[in-house]
C-alpha cells in the first residue's frame, strides 16, 4: 500500500486536488475534516466532542482522528494506497501514524504540500464559505485561529518529513484550479517517476 499525504494551510487546494489523484492513482480519500463533519451531522458522541473545537477553529485530540483513520486502514483494501487530507496535523500524528505503518510494515509513502500565502488562505475560504456553508469557514476569527493553529502546530511536520527525505512541495497559488490541478499532477508523476 501506498500512503500519500496531502499537506497545507486551509484553503490550500488539499480537497480539491486530492480528488483527481485519487482517481488517477486508484487511492482511498481520507479527509480527517470530511469525517469529522459526518459525524457532527449524524449526532453521534464523538460529534458531539469535535464540533465545538472544530467551530472554534481549534484541533480535535490526536486519540480522536488517529482512530478514525486506523479503522479505515483497517477495513479499506481494495485500492493501491491511501492519500490522507488534513492528517497528520500535529508531531504527535505524524510519530504515531509512523508507529501504525511500521506495525503493517509499511511506511509514509511521500508528502504532497500544497503551499499559499496566508492572505490567501483568507481570501479562498471566504469564497468556499458561500458555496459549502462549513461553520469553521464563517468568521475571520476562526479562520485566523486555523491559521495560526496551522503555523504553531502543523508547520513543524514539514522538517519531519525533509528529514525522511519525504517532503515534496508545490505553489498552489495560481488563479485558476485547472493550474494548480496541473501542478500537483505534474508533481505527483514525478514522485511515481
Ligand atoms: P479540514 O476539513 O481539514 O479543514 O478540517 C476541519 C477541522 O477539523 C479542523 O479545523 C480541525 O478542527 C478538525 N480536524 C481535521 N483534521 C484534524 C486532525 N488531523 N487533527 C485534529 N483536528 C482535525
Amino acid at each position: 500500500m501506498k500512503y500519500y499525504i496531502m499537506f497545507g494551510p486551509p484553503g490550500a487546494g488539499k480537497g480539491t486536488h486530492a480528488v483527481a489523484l485519487r482517481d488517477k492513482y486508484n487511492l482511498c480519500h481520507l479527509s480527517t475534516g470530511e469525517l469529522l463533519r459526518a459525524e457532527i451531522a449524524a449526532g453521534t458522541g464523538l460529534g458531539r466532542q469535535a464540533q465545538k473545537l472544530i467551530e472554534g477553529g481549534n484541533l480535535v485530540p490526536d486519540e480522536v482522528v488517529e482512530r478514525m483513520i486506523e479503522k479505515r486502514f483497517n477495513s479499506i483494501t481494495d485500492v493501491e494506497g491511501f492519500l490522507l487530507d488534513g492528517f497528520p496535523r500535529t508531531l504527535g500524528q505524524a510519530n504515531d501514524l509512523d508507529k501504525m505503518l511500521a506495525a503493517r510494515g509499511d511506511s509514509v509513502t511521500a508528502v504532497i504540500s500544497l503551499m499559499i500565502p496566508d492572505e490567501m488562505v483568507h481570501q479562498r475560504i471566504r469564497r468556499r464559505a458561500a458555496i459549502e456553508g462549513r461553520a469553521d469557514d464563517a468568521s475571520d476569527v476562526v479562520i485566523q485561529n486555523r491559521i495560526n493553529t496551522y503555523h504553531a502546530q502543523t508547520e513543524p511536520l514539514i522538517d519531519y518529513y525533509k528529514k525522511q527525505g519525504k517532503y515534496f512541495e508545490v505553489q498552489a497559488d495560481a488563479d485558476t484550479i485547472e493550474e494548480n490541478r496541473a501542478r500537483v499532477l505534474d508533481l505527483m508523476a514525478k514522485i511515481n517517476k
